[in-house]
């Protein structure tokens, strides 16, 4: 009977063996063939729970976040057998590697191979490619696994491959329509390659505004993979693009980043050129802003790729091309699946030289600033902080008494007074080129012609005067914790200084709260305490509707972290007082703002972002296409992301939008939206002419126009600008500001209305690419105005402050612009 139970025993077990090996195919699983429909992300993950269940000893499936619309983000770990019960182990010698975790590494033959896909969720081939990716990886080519692990992601953004997903399910044709004119290609805004807040999630690696990027580089952090590929589409008649990388390349980007792009290259050759794929590399994708999900991880010591397949958006099902060639989805599934492979095939024969060369990444010698100590606002240094942490970059705080080095606000040598507040980022630590890459006062490019913004810099973006010594810099690892912020007794009133987001974030709390708050016009003193234009001023008077106001106040106060000032009476020691005409009551102010056709989905979706994530105030989004029949009298506040209203704002819609101005509203037009006035009867606003660019342009070589016409772009370039402080606009800001421009579009300045913030005579440029004939058109040009419009008024920013949620020190323009403009 024991003979029997054991022999019972062994088949079972044997059965449970085969079993557990049998994953299915991802055709299998779907019940239809892999190509011939969009999957929903919920089956794509349950595909990966499948796999995981299947082949637990293999495969480790975590979920690492969750999307704005509580979608789960997930990451598959596979390897073999042996290396999965050691799978802690050698993350941490990986660390330890890089010398980011103490200690030696005990095995360093295994190489990390990070694959993340569908991160614009349009280019929706690449997230069935990754479970086609998968299931070869365990199937026919487990070799592969023996010195790697194999990180998938198999969509960085659901949210997004879910709005495309769903919108091409219910709209396409059965059989598909291959016409590239049918509705099946043409996706209705905002389209599907943005996250929920409408962000492009390959530009926020870096900034991580998005809880999407918070959650994964939490997570790519802790494995610092050796190689990443990001998984694109690009037009449906550009066939295949993989490494290496298109110029300008950074400067950091070591030879052996850009040799091995070569070896992955050829590799991939190899596979594509039997099939007679078409392919091209070194062209348009280049390796500069770190905020890409190619550079960040090659200034984190990867090799970071993107590769790109004909097809997003209009590729549907299947597509014409203008070759004529009928392009698939099941095509573009198996170059993606190809190209996957073929990266971890490459990086399995190169393990031990891909760590030996992620070790020597990490030495951080040859930089030659070796701090960067940074001053200014202490809650705009604790914001710089929050992102400091989320990348794992250490910083002290300053011991020493003065520095010197390349000072930021005058772009020249110079020194600066420090106080032991403040921060001080040291390149001598395992993440000093990423460092480089962040703070380093002007990127150097190698070529001008650039896919993306060419400026970034973080002393600029956060407004901190900030020196790069060449020196290092000495500093203590920990600053004495403030004290905590005090109660508060009941008394005549309470003031609050302005001058940060955080600030600003108060005062949508207490607005939200219904608590009466007044900002001053003029400055004034008391008791020895300045208070600035723009300081918040709540009156015990003012709110006698809140029952135990002081104590509903003082928890607001010390939940924020915001340290109040107690006044006993209104009697100022330096005028104003407090019954002042400057002394002006916030209203709770009703804002609108226009989205749908014709606006930028970036910049609305970066302002919603603001008012729903930051500011944490309601805003009413209105579609352009209702404006005619929308009751204006709703709201004091309409705002007009970057974007085009010609449509929107025809004769009719003109008009009607300059009589709720007139009778007290405010519109806030940003970047683009400000051609819609510029030259229009009634606006002041007008187009700057460059007219000293008289050079006929017939003669040049035709293989040159692409670079010609580079003298007239700005590609994302950092200016100083003049501000008028005191203007109730600028209120926190000083007179000087450092600018983000995106475009070469430059206005005049202002004749009847204020100049809040420009670029005078002289033009001067700290950081980024700007065309010659661009520059000459910024001189005397407007950065940000108003202008009155009966009671009402129109402000112009020029340039968008709420760019990718990244410039920190320019947001504050914009709430002065909703709460204290013209009131
Ligand atoms: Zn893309």
């Amino acid at each position: 009977m024991q003979n029997f139970y054991r022999i019972v025993l062994v088949v079972l077990c044997s059965v449970s063996i085969t079993m557990a090996q049998q994953i299915k195919t991802p055709s299998e699983f779907l019940g239809y063939e892999l190509g011939t429909q969009f999957s929903r992300n919920h089956q794509v993950v349950d595909y990966f729970k499948h796999v995981a269940s299947t082949m637990p000893n293999q495969v480790k499936l975590e979920q690492y976040g969750e999307t704005y619309e509580r979608r789960p983000l997930i990451h598959a770990y596979i390897s073999s057998e042996e290396n999965m019960k050691n799978l802690e182990t050698i993350r941490e010698n990986n660390l330890k590697n890089a010398g980011i975790m103490s200690g030696a590494p005990s095995n360093t033959d295994i190489v990390i191979v990070w694959l993340s896909y569908n991160v614009h969720g349009d280019e929706a081939s690449s997230t069935e490619a990754s479970m086609n990716t998968i299931y070869k990886l365990l199937t026919e080519r487990q070799e592969l696994l023996k010195n790697t692990v194999v990180i998938i992601d198999p969509c960085i953004n659901p949210d997004g491959r879910d709005r495309y997903a769903n919108w091409y399910n219910e709209t396409k044709s059965t059989p598909f329509d291959i016409d590239p004119q049918s509705s099946e290609h043409s996706q209705p805004w905002p389209g599907g390659r943005a996250n929920h807040y409408l962000f492009d999630l390959n530009r926020d690696w870096a900034w991580t505004s998005q809880k999407e990027s918070i959650a994964r580089i939490k997570v790519y952090n802790k494995w610092m993979p050796q190689i990443h590929v990001d998984f694109h589409e690009q037009g449906i008649n550009s066939p295949y693009y993989f490494a290496p990388a298109a110029e300008p390349y950074h400067e950091l980007i070591t030879d052996w980043q850009r040799d091995f792009q070569f070896q992955i290259g050829r590799n991939h050759a190899k596979y594509f050129d039997p099939q007679g794929w078409l392919y091209f590399t070194r062209e348009s994708f280049d390796l500069l802003y770190p905020s890409y999900g190619d550079t960040y991880p090659t200034y984190m010591g990867a090799i970071g790729m993107t590769y790109e397949q004909a097809g997003g958006g209009r590729g549907a099902l299947g597509v014409k091309t203008s070759e004529g060639h009928v392009l698939t989805l099941k095509d573009r599934i198996a170059h993606h699946t190809t190209s996957g492979l073929s990266t971890v095939e490459i990086s399995s024969k190169n393990a031990s030289k891909l760590n030996e060369e992620f070790n020597k990444f990490f030495k951080n010698d040859g930089l030659k600033y070796k701090s960067y100590v940074m001053s200014g606002n202490p809650e705009k240094i604790d914001a710089l902080k929050t992102l400091l942490d989320r990348h794992e970059i250490a910083y002290g705080y300053a011991t020493s008494k003065k520095v010197t080095g390349h000072k930021y606000s005058t772009n020249a040598n110079g020194s600066m007074n420090t106080t032991s507040n403040d921060l001080v980022v040291s390149t001598n630590q395992p993440k000093g080129k990423m460092i480089k890459a962040l703070f380093e006062p002007n990127a150097k490019l190698s070529d001008s012609l650039t896919y993306d913004i060419t400026a970034w810099s973080l002393p600029y973006a956060y407004g901190l005067e900030t020196i790069a010594s060449t020196s290092l810099v000495s500093s203590q690892s920990r600053l004495a914790p403030p004290p905590p912020v005090p109660p508060l007794s009941k008394t005549y009133g309470y003031v609050s200084d302005w001058n940060s987001l955080k600030d600003a974030k108060f005062l949508a709390m207490l607005l939200n709260k219904n608590i009466k708050v007044r900002f001053n016009h003029e400055p004034f003193s008391q008791n020895g305490n300045t208070f600035n234009r723009g300081s918040l001023i709540i009156l015990q008077r003012d709110n006698t509707h809140i029952e135990n106001f002081t104590i509903e106040l003082s928890e607001i106060a010390v939940k924020n972290q915001q340290r109040l000032k107690e006044i006993q009476t209104g009697f100022s020691d330096k005028f104003p007082d407090m019954g002042s005409s400057s002394i002006r009551l916030i209203n709770k102010t009703r804002i609108a703002m226009i989205s749908g056709e014709g606006t930028s989905s970036l910049s609305y979706g970066a302002t919603w972002h603001f008012f729903e994530q930051q500011l944490k105030y309601p805003v009413t989004s209105i579609n352009s296409e209702d404006f005619g029949r929308v009751n204006l009298a709703e709201y004091d506040v309409l705002i007009l992301p970057s974007g085009s209203y010609r449509s929107m704002l025809n004769d009719s819609g003109m008009s009607k939008l300059q009589d709720w101005m007139r009778s007290g509203g405010k519109v806030i037009a940003i970047d683009r939206a400000l051609s819609t006035f510029a030259g229009k009867k009634g606006f002041g606003l007008k187009y700057n002419d460059n007219d000293d660019d008289n050079e006929s342009n017939n003669l040049i070589p035709y293989a040159d126009r692409q670079r010609e016409s580079a003298k007239n772009m700005i590609t994302g370039a950092i200016f100083k600008t003049n501000v008028d402080n005191t203007h109730p606009m600028a209120y926190g800001y000083s007179k000087d500001y450092f600018t983000l421009k995106l475009g070469g579009t430059s206005y005049s300045l202002l004749d009847r209305g204020s100049n809040v913030a420009h670029i005078g005579d002289d033009v001067m440029k700290v950081s980024g690419f700007a065309g010659i004939n661009a520059q000459k058109g910024l001189k005397n040009s407007l950065v940000f105005g108003e202008e009155r419009q009966g009671r009402g008024s129109i402000i112009y920013m020029v340039d968008n402050t709420l760019f990718r949620s990244f410039w920190e020190n320019g947001k504050l323009f914009f709430v002065n612009a909703i709460f204290f403009a013209n009131n």
